[in-house]
C-alpha cells in the first residue's frame, strides 16, 4: 500500500509504497477513503509520544470501507462503511467494563501504538468493540471530520463540561477541535467566547456559532486574556475549554472562570513539552473542577452520529480541503502552527486517471459560498 513514513522522529515524512498491515484476530482491516491532519500527529511526529515505533505510519482520524476481518468477527463484513474512536479499546478491562472505553487500560491507537491511516489501509484490533457503522448519508470526509476533534470536543461540551443552556463556554484555541467546541456549544444553547491569534480562524467561529471573539494577541498576556473573559461574561465562563494544549491556554483556561466553573482539558499536554502551572489556589478558593476529554467511546457515537444526520450538527462545515498523500505529508509537519483555518482531510486514494480533454467550457457560475 502506500503510506506517508517517518523514518526518523521531526524527519521529512514521505510517501512510499510499503507492507499491507496485517488482519489483526477480532480485528479489521479498513480501507481508507479519508483521514483527518490533527495537531497529535504532529506531536507523534515530533517524538513526544513514548509509544511510537519506527519507521511509522501516523493518523488516528478515518473513515473507511472494511477490507477484511479478522477471524472471530461476526457482525462485521467487508464492504461496510465504517469509523473508529481513536482510542480503540480492549473491551475487557475495568473501564471498558464500565462503560468507560475511552480510557480503556489496554487501549491501541492508530497513527500512534501501531501503523496509522495516512496509507490506504489501516488495522484495527476488537473490531466489535470499537466499529461505528456510519449512515448512508454521512460521507467519508465528514465522517473522518468527527474523527478525535469533533467527537472529543462532543465529550468535553456535553458530558465533561455539561454545557446547559444559557451558560457562557470559553474555547481557547480555534484548530478543529476548538471551532467543533464552538458549534456544539452553540448548538446545546450557550453562550460562547472563542479566543485564538489567527483572524481566519476567529472568523470562522464567529461563524459558527461563538458570540464573541477574542485575538489573544493583542492582550498583554494569558492572563489579560482570562480578565477579558471574565468582563465579558460578567464573572467569568460557567465552562472553559483548552482546546490547544499548552502551558499558557491550560492556565488562562481555568482563570477565566467563574466561581464553580468547569475547566476541560481537551488540547494534548505530553509530558515532552513540560507540565503547566496549574493555579491551584483558585481550584480550592473558587471551588473549581478540572476535567479532561479523552476521546469518546464507540458505543457513544449514535446520540453524536444522530444530531449530525439531523443536521443539528455540521462537522461537514469545519472542512478546510481534502490533500492527496504526497501534500500530506508536507502538511503534517506545520500541524503546531495556524496554516489553514478549519480541518484539513487527506485521501489516501490514488487519483483518478485523467479525464479526456473536456468540450469547452461554458461560461462560468458566480463562485459559490
Ligand atoms: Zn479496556
Ligand atoms: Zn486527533
Amino acid at each position: 500500500m502506500r503510506a506517508v513514513v517517518f523514518d526518523a522522529f521531526g524527519a521529512p515524512p514521505e510517501v512510499r509504497e510499503v507492507a499491507d498491515p496485517a488482519v489483526p484476530a477480532g480485528g479489521a482491516l479498513i480501507r481508507v477513503e479519508a483521514t483527518g491532519l490533527c495537531r497529535s500527529d504532529w506531536h507523534g511526529w515530533r517524538g513526544h509520544d513514548p509509544g511510537i515505533r519506527l519507521p511509522h505510519v501516523p493518523g488516528h482520524e478515518f473513515a473507511g470501507v472494511i477490507e477484511r476481518v479478522g477471524t472471530g468477527v461476526t457482525g462485521w463484513a467487508p464492504g461496510d462503511r465504517v469509523t473508529v474512536p481513536f482510542v480503540c479499546a480492549c473491551g475487557r478491562c475495568a473501564a471498558c467494563l464500565a462503560g468507560d472505553q475511552q480510557v480503556c487500560e489496554r487501549q491501541t491507537q492508530p497513527g500512534f501504538t501501531h501503523w496509522g491511516s495516512f496509507a490506504e489501509l489501516v488495522a484495527i484490533e476488537n473490531a466489535e468493540v470499537n466499529l461505528i457503522r456510519l449512515p448512508d448519508t454521512l460521507s467519508s470526509p465528514a465522517a473522518a471530520s468527527l474523527g478525535c476533534r469533533f467527537a472529543t470536543a462532543f465529550r468535553a461540551v456535553v458530558t465533561q463540561g455539561r454545557v446547559a443552556a444559557g451558560e457562557w463556554v470559553a474555547v481557547h484555541g480555534c484548530g478543529g477541535v476548538g471551532l467543533s467546541a464552538v458549534m456544539i456549544a452553540h448548538a446545546a444553547g450557550a453562550r460562547v467566547v472563542a479566543v485564538d491569534t489567527s483572524a481566519g480562524a476567529r472568523d470562522l467561529a464567529r461563524r459558527h456559532g461563538a458570540d464573541v471573539v477574542l485575538d489573544a494577541s493583542s492582550l498583554p498576556g494569558t492572563d489579560a486574556v482570562a480578565a477579558a473573559i471574565r468582563d465579558l461574561t460578567a464573572g467569568g465562563a460557567h465552562v472553559s475549554i483548552d482546546a490547544v494544549g499548552s502551558a499558557d491556554t491550560c492556565t488562562g483556561s481555568i482563570r477565566s472562570l467563574r466561581r464553580r466553573g468547569r475547566h476541560v482539558q481537551v488540547g494534548l499536554l505530553p509530558a515532552a513539552t513540560g507540565a503547566p502551572a496549574v493555579p491551584m489556589d483558585l481550584v480550592i478558593a473558587l471551588e473549581l473542577e478540572l476535567r479532561g476529554s479523552h476521546g469518546m467511546a464507540a458505543h457513544a457515537y449514535p446520540a453524536l452520529l444522530g444530531l449530525v444526520t439531523s443536521g443539528a450538527l455540521r462537522p461537514d462545515l469545519l472542512v478546510a480541503d481534502t490533500l492527496d498523500l504526497p501534500t500530506a505529508a508536507t502538511a503534517l509537519t506545520t500541524l503546531d502552527r495556524p496554516t489553514v483555518p478549519g480541518i484539513r482531510l487527506a485521501d489516501p486514494r490514488p487519483a483518478p486517471a485523467p479525464a479526456p480533454a473536456p468540450a469547452p467550457a461554458p461560461a462560468p457560475h458566480p463562485p459559490s459560498i
